[in-house]
């Protein structure tokens, strides 16, 4: 991949999160967004990114420093307590598991690796909603195994519940696939059975696959509007952007698609239109949106050496 193709993938993220910022939790059909606009729940100025990429920010940071999962949680903790990684240094949003995670790091003291809440209870998005840069990092990563264990760790750092670990699974390998010139339909079609192969000897995720069961039907995509959850609950989220990204032909298209189906509509968006910038990567955001952007400095220092990292090391 080139430094630009990467830079797009993770700048349409956070477009996707900034045109979903004013209108989150909203009602589906209570309004129509097409542009950045201002204001919210969290009466956000124009351009506002969250706490999506608040989290994404510190990951791909972590990764061009070859950072432990330490580092990261600390990195993590600087943006809760510390309004790092913001746009005008003010926190908010942060969902549920992720402040908790944050609180077990920083205040219980506890291992990394054991941050994430193993609830069932704890099956929201906030761990999909960072992983686009280790998509990027493992694109030519050809072992499996290898890829759903940095996605197992990477999620566990907020999210420990199965179903949460298998909604990274899915969503990576989706991410790969593109990565890898395959087409969203065919990933479709070959990952359930590649992850039930692959998960014969973890019973418990095995078990959580079944929830995802109605995005790798055939006919998913023509799945009607109304019966698409757009909810922050983690098999919701996949579904919901999957379906936005398999109904549109453009990048921008898959974005306004998902920004308008309400409710949890800033990570929904951020998430669509990462699968489709891998999806379509020789298409871009809007310039015009991306300019809109809060804090392009601080977005610009760390997105741009990720990025020139990542295309580097592709070409060894
Ligand atoms: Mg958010």
């Amino acid at each position: 991949m080139h430094k630009r193709q990467i830079e797009n993938i993770l700048y349409a993220g956070v477009v996707g999160d900034a045109l979903g910022v004013p209108v989150e939790f909203s009602k589906r059909d209570s309004y129509y967004i097409k542009s950045m606009t201002a204001g919210g729940t969290w009466e956000q100025p124009k351009g506002s990114w969250s706490d999506d990429t608040s989290f994404t920010l510190p990951l791909m940071e972590n990764l061009t420093a070859d950072g432990n999962y330490e580092q990261l949680m600390q990195k993590f903790e600087n943006y809760m307590f510390h309004n790092e990684y913001t746009p005008d240094k003010l926190a908010f949003g942060i969902g549920n598991s992720c402040a908790k995670a944050v609180r077990n790091w920083s205040i219980n003291q506890y291992p990394a690796l054991e941050c994430g809440d193993p609830s069932v209870y704890a099956n929201g998005n906030g761990a999909l909603m960072r992983l686009a840069p280790l998509a990027i990092h493992l694109a030519d990563e050809s072992d499996l195994n290898k890829r759903l264990r940095l996605a197992y760790e990477y999620t566990c750092l907020t999210h420990r519940h199965p179903r949460a670990i298998v909604g990274s699974y899915i969503y990576l390998e989706i991410l790969h696939g593109l990565l890898n010139g395959r087409a969203l339909r065919a990933i479709l079609n070959y990952l359930p059975e590649q992850l039930n192969q692959a998960l014969q000897n973890c019973p418990d995720e095995l078990a959580e696959l079944s929830q995802y069961d109605e995005m790798f039907q055939n006919n998913f995509g023509m799945t009607l509007r109304k019966d698409i959850k757009s909810s922050g609950y983690v098999v919701d989220t996949l579904l919901a952007s999957t379906w936005c990204a398999l109904a549109s032909t453009s990048i921008d298209n898959a974005i306004i698609l998902a920004v308008n189906l309400g409710d949890d509509t800033d990570t929904i968006a951020s998430i669509t239109a990462t699968i489709s910038s891998c999806e379509n990567l020789t298409d871009h955001v809007s310039e015009d949106w991306k300019n809109q952007l809060r804090n392009p400095e601080l977005l610009n220092s760390i997105i741009a050496p990720f990025a020139k990292k990542e295309a580097s090391r592709a070409l060894v």
